[in-house]
């Protein structure tokens, strides 16, 4: 592992110009718990380290157009946010079953996304909130929904040139409610086997107008769950329909075996995980919708 340069910029169009000139060589420091590990196995070799953390790059902004989070704010100061837990808890959930205080304190949501892992556990609550991220260059900024930004297990999207500076969720509608599930193989510091987030969005009559099921560890990338999705959409809330959503979701998902979990675990997993993370966004949504 040699570094021959560590770079703190005094300007976000500081740090471009140097992602502009030297592409990979030059890579991003956020907290450091994956790009140590990777570069003291010699997986990657930069010759530059750019950290950004002397500019605004960690801010939370919330209001009536949503939140905005800097691409370096850290798993703590998601637990700190009383916005976040209030308006998107499935974020903070997911910060909690994430490693333990240390990690927590260093590592950030824009590291979890850049890494395209398909077991980031703060990925599937990003996704079930419609997140979208901007990702600046020295020739301007593009924003793309996250969904979008993965192509395969620790491939994504961003151009040697780009930074990912920022993490825009929607405002959620009324009678919303989302819940983020982690099974790992021990209750602390541990990979996920499955991770996921439901998230629903009701009428008051209690007819699903929006759902998102999103799921981590079972394809090559986080994924969504559409067939299942889409078979919620336009039907009233039932036990039944709840089990039948899970096993589509069983459907849709294409999980291998390897030292965390074997593929028929992983598929049993997630039918009976998703109908859990279901039933227990249901019941948070129990109280906005009428009986009549
Ligand atoms: C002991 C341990 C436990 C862990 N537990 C979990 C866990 O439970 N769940 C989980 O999902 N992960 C876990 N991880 C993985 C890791 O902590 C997370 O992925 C973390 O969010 C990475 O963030 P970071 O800020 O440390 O990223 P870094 O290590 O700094 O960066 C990761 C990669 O992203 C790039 N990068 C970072 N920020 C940007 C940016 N803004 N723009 C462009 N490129 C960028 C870097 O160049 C690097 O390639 C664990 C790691 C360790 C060491």
């Amino acid at each position: 592992m040699s570094v021959s340069e560590f770079i703190a910029p005094a300007s976000l169009g500081d740090a471009l110009g140097i992602k502009n000139e030297l592409g990979t060589e030059a890579r991003v420091i956020a907290g450091g718990t994956d790009l140590i590990l990777r570069m003291r196995d010699n997986v990657l070799s930069p010759t530059t380290l750019i950290d950004l953390r002397r500019l605004s790059v960690n801010d939370i902004a919330f209001s009536d157009d949503g939140l905005i989070l800097g691409a370096f704010v850290s798993l703590s100061q998601v637990l700190e946010s009383a916005d976040i837990e209030n308006y998107f808890p499935a974020l903070p959930a997911a910060c909690r079953e994430f490693a333990g205080p240390p990690i927590r304190n260093r590592g950030t949501l824009g590291g979890n996304i850049v890494n395209a892992s398909p077991a980031a556990d703060l990925v599937p609550p990003l996704i079930a909130y419609d997140a979208s991220i901007v990702l600046s260059s020295s020739s301007g900024e593009r924003v793309l929904p996250l969904m979008e930004f993965f192509v395969g297990p620790g491939k994504s999207v961003i151009e040697p040139n780009e930074i990912l500076t920022e993490i825009r969720l929607p405002p959620l509608a009324v009678r919303s409610a989302a819940t983020f599930i982690k099974l790992g193989k021990r209750r602390s510091m541990a990979i996920a086997q499955v991770n996921l987030t439901t998230r629903l969005s009701v009428d008051q009559a209690g007819v699903v107008k929006e759902a998102r099921i999103v799921l981590g560890s079972v394809a090559p990338t986080v994924m969504r769950a559409v067939n299942a999705e889409e078979f919620l959409t336009g039907k009233a809330l039932s036990n039944d329909l709840l089990s039948e959503a899970a096993k589509k979701t069983r459907e849709a998902v294409t999980p291998i075996s390897d030292v965390r979990g074997s593929r028929s675990y992983r598929l049993e997993m997630t039918e009976v995980l998703v109908r859990r993370a279901l039933s227990a966004t249901c019941n948070k949504l129990q109280g906005t919708v009428s009986d009549g």
